[in-house]
């Protein structure tokens, strides 16, 4: 596995085989931050990428959470012991689940989404966050990364969009499943119909998607987003 670099200062590390699960490394003024983590074997591949890019540890400033699901904070407690200056910030709204370890009883729609989250597999090392990301404001100290609270995967769950390069980072508002943006299955997600209208506040101007799960979108086939973004704006309220 290696890193891709998606924009100037902007790097995709797969942390699973293929285009499954993915972390981003954002460069800035005062050091790099890492957007989400990813499972418990994420953090071996996450210091490979940084010896890749010839980064030390140090340089690793922020730990930005886009939401509490395992599949992004499972190997947090372990990457953080590895960087313990790092700060690590989440929306307010899921700060409770990464503190519990898991996502709580009725935080998914479904019985299956119930079922999930009851497996010990699915829980993690509890995390207490040092800072909250706040809708609209710019992560302090990362130059240019933006937070856009997305509700309704889970309560909290935010996109960070690079304005230098306009590298928009979905978390999983949307994923890039056989190579087409599409919303996430309904039963994994707290809110599936919040979800379908927080599409509409995805920003619009972008020249490269990186996704948490599947292959990025860059040049032409941002297209592909466009579109997408444009017909979930004709989503009734
Ligand atoms: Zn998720
Ligand atoms: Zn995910």
């Amino acid at each position: 596995m290696s890193t891709q670099q998606l924009a100037i200062g902007v790097w995709r590390v797969p942390t699973s085989k293929g285009d499954r699960d993915n972390a981003f490394l954002v460069d800035g003024d005062d050091g790099l931050t890492l957007v989400d983590v990813g499972w418990a074997g994420a953090p071996c591949v996450l210091l490979g990428a940084l010896a890749e890019l010839g980064r030390k540890l140090i340089d690793l400033r922020r730990i930005v959470i886009t939401h509490a699901h395992p599949d992004h904070v499972r190997g947090l407690a372990e990457f953080r012991r590895q960087v313990p200056d790092a700060r690590v910030l989440i929306h307010s709204d899921d700060a409770a689940w990464l503190h519990r370890g898991r996502v709580p009883r009725g935080g998914r729609h479904g019985a299956l989404g119930a079922v999930l989250d009851a497996m010990p597999l699915l829980h993690w090392t509890p995390v207490e966050p040092d800072g909250e990301l706040v809708d609209g404001a710019v992560v302090d100290g990362s130059d240019g990364l933006r937070v856009v609270h997305t509700p309704g995967h889970s309560p909290g769950h935010v996109v960070l969009l690079h304005e230098p390069t306009r590298t928009l980072l979905a978390g999983d508002a949307i994923f890039n499943r056989g190579s087409q943006p599409a919303q996430g299955p309904a039963m994994l997600a707290h809110d599936p119909a919040t979800a379908a209208h927080s599409l509409q506040l995805l920003p619009v101007d972008v020249t490269a998607v990186g996704f948490a799960h599947g292959a990025p979108l860059r040049g032409d086939q941002v297209a592909r987003y466009q579109t997408y973004r444009a017909r979930s704006a004709r989503i009734p309220e």
